[in-house]
């Protein structure tokens, strides 16, 4: 288990959340899976272990050139316990190596199917018995990584977001950003908003502010709305900046501070991830994409009745307990008569 508490001065995390939450879920801890896709090399495990400050990706084996081509997408799953202030979280990432790698690059097939499988399981758990205690491992969300390199969307990413938007919480990223000057920072998230609306591609939609919040919540709020898609950049290693320790990107020229708000998003991204959005991603998730999936499975015969038998699963006990009511009435008229 990793204790995240002694870690930076500016880490905001999910200890915050019992004011907001029920405390038996405190207790029992929080549950999040966060997807992660895109070409490989574009800096997925070196932004993972950025956010959730711990080198998840150590016994990885990096593939060469050939291993790679031939590689299917294959979908790879981490756990990490998180711990800060006595509230636990278990995060589940599901990485999904490979994709963008094969020369083919429209077989989505195995990460739709892995989403569409964890509703399935959660379906068939919710129609079982043990309904209080079910494992939630739908995909919450799926952070997709956009190659800082060309001038918008390639097609590669139209139809990846496509193929996924009805499932799952979208958020892209621009990889990266260090390549990047804040000018062609921002041309390139204007050109990215504007194909995301002409393509209709349906990224997660961040909630509208209450108006009864504070005028800084408000200011907050709309500076995160403005900003996507985050620009991200991501280190594994520590630097001195500043006369401080910090995570960053060492270069000839100068230094990249992973945390620092001026030079990428990174801080606003991993804030609303475990902080200020991780439950409406969860809601989402919830009453839309399993909503959608369920009111689709409900139309195939095979899943209505799988459903049906979820339904037999869950009357049994009462039904096995009318019948014992009904036998010992059966006996008491008996005896009477006798
Ligand atoms: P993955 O295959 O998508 O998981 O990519 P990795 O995290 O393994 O990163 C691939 C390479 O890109 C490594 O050499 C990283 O050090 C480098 N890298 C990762 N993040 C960044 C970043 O934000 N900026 C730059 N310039 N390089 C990065």
């Amino acid at each position: 288990q990793i204790c995240l508490f002694p870690f930076p001065r500016r880490y905001v995390g999910f200890a915050t959340l019992p004011n907001q939450v029920h405390r038996k879920s405190v207790k029992k801890g929080f549950d999040f899976t966060l997807m992660v896709a895109g070409e490989s090399g574009m800096g997925k495990s070196t932004l993972v272990n950025s956010l959730f400050l711990t080198d998840l990706y150590r016994d990885r084996k990096l593939l060469n050139a050939e291993e790679r081509i031939s590689q299917t997408v294959e979908i790879i799953k981490h756990t990490v316990d998180i711990e800060e202030k006595g509230v636990k979280l278990k995060l589940t990432i599901v990485d999904t190596p490979g994709f963008g790698d094969a020369v083919n690059n429209n077989d989505w097939k195995p990460i739709t199917d892995y989403i569409d499988q964890q509703f399935e399981q959660y379906f068939r758990d919710e129609s079982g018995l043990n309904r209080k205690n079910i494992q939630d491992n739908r995909v919450h969300c799926c952070l997709y990584f956009i190659p800082p390199f060309g001038h918008g969307l390639r097609p590669v990413d139209v139809e990846f977001m496509k193929a996924l938007h009805e499932k799952v919480n979208i958020i892209p990223l621009i990889a990266k950003a260090d390549c990047l000057t804040p000018n062609e920072i921002k041309k390139l998230k204007d050109r990215i908003r504007e194909e995301i609306d002409k393509f209709g591609i349906k990224v997660y939609q961040f909630p509208e502010c209450d108006s009864d919040e504070d005028e800084e919540f408000k200011q907050l709020d709309k500076e995160l709305k403005e900003c996507t898609p985050f620009a991200v950049i991501g280190s594994n290693t520590v630097v001195e900046a500043r006369g401080q320790r910090v995570r960053g990107r060492l270069y000839p020229w100068g230094i990249v501070e992973v945390e620092n708000q001026s030079h990428c998003d990174f801080v606003k991204l991993r804030n609303m991830l475990i902080r200020s959005h991780m439950h409406d991603l969860k809601d989402v998730t919830c009453d839309v994409h399993y909503e959608n999936y369920r009111s689709t499975a409900f139309r195939f015969k095979g899943s209505f009745s799988h459903h049906i038998r979820g339904l037999m699963f869950t009357v049994r006990p009462q039904l096995k307990r009318m019948q014992e009511m009904l036998n010992k009435m059966q006996q008491q008229m008996h005896e009477k008569d006798q």
